[in-house]
This record gives C-alpha cells, structure tokens and sequence, in this order.
C-alpha cells in the first residue's frame, strides 16, 4: 500500500489565516492525530537546521511555532533542536540572528550534540561507514519531527529529510574516532586528505572564510591545512569556485551513505516515532550551512508531511521537477524541462531515496492527499 504524505500547497487563494502557509501547517498537522504519535509529557524534538549567519533561507520560525504548538496540544513537550556546525555558542548566535530562539518558536532551543559537537553516541551504521557518531539528545529522544528545508545541494544534488536525518543527526567528530565516525566520513572516503592544486587557485580566501575551524591558512601564496583540526565537513571544497581544493569522495558512495547514516539515526527511535515535514520553500541551489543563501531556483511549492520518509522525499522531488525554472536564478542557464538540480549539480541524487528505500526505511510509492483551507 503506498505511503500517504500529506500537502499543503504554497499558493493563497483567499485573504485569511486558514489560507496562509502557517494556517495550512496547521490543518496539515491536525490532520495527523498526534496524540497516538506522541505519549502524554513525552519529550518531542524538532529537528531542524539553524542556517547560518548568511544563509536565511531556513525553516522559518513561525512554522517552527506552529509544530511546537500542535505537540503541545497533543500533550507532550516538544523542543527545538539542532547539531552543531560551527562551535556552540556561535551557533546559538545563528539561530537567534535567524530568528530561532525560546521566545518565537514557544520552546527551548538545544544544542543536540553540546557545545562543542563532541556530545555523542557512537553506534553500528552499516557497510559503508562502519560506526557512527548520533547526536545524543537525538540518540536518547523517543520521539521527534524532522522539519527540513529542501533545496539543492552541491555534493548531495537535493537535500532534503534524508541529509538532514543523516548529516544533521550526527556530530562532525567522536571524542576517540574523530571525523572518521562523524558526518565527514560522509562526504570523504579513506584517510579524506584534502588536496590543494596551486596552479587553479586564485587566492580569494573564500576556503579561510568558510572553514568553521581554522584549519586552512595561506603561508604567503601557498594554503596550509590543519588535518587534525579538520572535520572533513566539506565546506572549503563547495566554496572554492575554482576547484582548487578536493576531498576524495565518490558520488554514488556519498548518496548510499548519507541513506545508511539515515537509517541508523532512525534506528534509534521504536517505529512510528518519527514525523517529517518537508517545506518546499525558498529553494535556493545550496546547503543551508553556507556563508550565504542564493535566490530560489524554482517558485515556492508548499509544504508535506508524512511518517515516511523516503515516500515525503520522492514525493518533494516529484514536486519539484514538475515546476519551471525561475528566471535570475542559478536555473537560468538549465534547459527548460530538465531536471533543474542536475543541471545545476549533475549528482545522481535520486540514489539517496533509492538506496533509503532498499535499506527498509520507506516506500517510493505515495498518495498525495491535497490539503485546502476550508
Ligand atoms: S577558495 Fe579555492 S581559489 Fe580561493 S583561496 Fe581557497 S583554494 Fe584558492
Ligand atoms: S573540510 Fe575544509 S572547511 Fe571543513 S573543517 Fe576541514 S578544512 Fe575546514
């Protein structure tokens, strides 16, 4: 039987609250009866991503406040978190800048993986990464809605509720195994060298300015890297525009992680114990952990709910690809009618849902069941 992920389209037809974004996230989530997700005083984290201190196209807070405030009327006792990107305290900066803070989403917001992204449970995720380390407050939750800003991504083509379930549910490092357990064994493979070529650099310090670490410097004209300090999280190689800087990785093994990490941060939580909420808005062509956010590459869609993941994914990418290309965007230069995040990216993404679905986390198969204002 095929999954049902349930829509709110973007679209306001009528001036009122019913008809607003907010108000059909509301009518999306009272159409889920959430008390028999959720047990009464349960704790419910709300996982989202706090973007940062340029890129604002995030999940905002106003529906961040509408999710909170339907856990609460289904008894239990929700929060907002996520996982560390940049050390601790910066990021809590990040979220407030955002506009993420106690005040207006109407709950606490946590650090998932303690202020320095060292808080956290190593556990088994499967052949390709070994073991890896869950944020601990995601590993000892029951209970938690997964809010994702769907766009596209450099190395991951669209990211979506599998990257953040993946890279957002694990912390960069382990306390004893590094980067090698945390969400750099994602985006690198073997002993993840990163590799400068001199000839095409030009010098822009984009790779200084990104790293949240300080692990690239420039000795005169020559880059150093840090390999210690380095969590392999990829940053200075999407940002060097002249592809100058590389970690090893591969495509497909990179898709097949992010869907085994999925799988393993899932596989903390006992079955019907896990939401997701794709908003399919301001989708911008880059990962909401970079230093900017560009404009959206197709119009905003709406919004999807569903207790399965790789069914609100599929149906997110459907969705998508069914829209044109906007104009003075990074789709401008995509041939109408062509899938816009490969034009843009060219990764074969559809390798992620593919590879969820194979390791038993969902169905590719989905109704959609349209929600109107009343
Ligand atoms: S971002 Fe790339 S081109 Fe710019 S300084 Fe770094 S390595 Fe060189
Ligand atoms: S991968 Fe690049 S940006 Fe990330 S910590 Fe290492 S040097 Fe810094």
């Amino acid at each position: 039987m095929p999954s049902k992920v349930f829509f709110a389209p973007a679209r306001v037809t009528k001036w009122r609250y019913d008809d607003s974004m907010p108000g059909k996230l509301q009518r999306l989530l009272e159409s889920m009866d959430l008390s028999s997700v959720f047990e009464r005083d349960e704790w419910v984290a709300v996982k989202t991503h706090f973007g940062s201190h340029g890129a604002h196209r995030i999940v905002r807070p106003v529906f961040l406040n509408r999710i909170v405030e339907a856990v609460e009327r289904a008894g239990a006792n929700p929060f907002v978190t996520d996982t560390v990107r940049i050390k601790g305290l910066e990021y809590l900066k990040v979220a407030n800048a955002n506009g993420i803070n106690h005040l207006s989403v109407g709950a606490p917001v946590v650090l998932a993986d303690g202020l320095f992204g060292n808080d956290n449970i190593l556990i088994p995720a499967g052949e390709i990464l070994g073991s890896i380390a869950v944020a601990s407050v995601i590993h000892d939750v029951t209970a938690m809605i997964v809010c994702s800003h769907v766009k596209g991504h450099i190395n991951a083509g669209y990211a979506g509720a599998l990257k953040n379930m993946a890279m957002g549910g694990v912390s960069s490092a382990h306390r004893e195994c590094g980067w090698k357990c945390g969400r750099g064994s994602m985006h690198t493979i073997g002993e993840g060298e990163l590799a400068w070529d001199a000839a095409l650099c030009d010098l822009c310090m984009q790779c200084v300015e990104i790293c949240p670490l300080d692990a690239i410097t420039f000795n005169g004209e020559r880059l150093k890297w840090n390999a210690d300090e380095c969590w392999r999280c990829g940053r200075c190689e999407r940002g060097c525009q002249s592809g100058a800087i590389h970690l090893p990785g591969d495509d497909e093994r990179f898709m097949k992680s992010l869907a085994e990490a999925a799988a393993a941060v899932a596989g903390t939580f006992k079955p019907g114990k896990l939401l997701y909420i794709n908003f399919l808005t301001e989708i911008q062509p880059e990962c909401d952990c970079m230093p900017a956010a560009d404009v959206p590459v197709v119009q905003d869609i709406g919004i999807l709910l569903s207790d399965d993941i790789v069914a609100v994914e599929q149906a997110s990418i459907d969705l998508i690809l069914k829209e044109e290309h906007l104009p003075s965007s990074m789709a401008e230069g995509v041939e109408e009618g062509r899938d816009v995040f490969k034009g843009i990216h060219n990764k074969p993404y559809e390798l992620q849902v593919s590879e969820a679905e194979r390791l038993g986390l969902g169905s590719r198969q989905y109704e959609l069941v349209r929600i109107q204002a009343e």
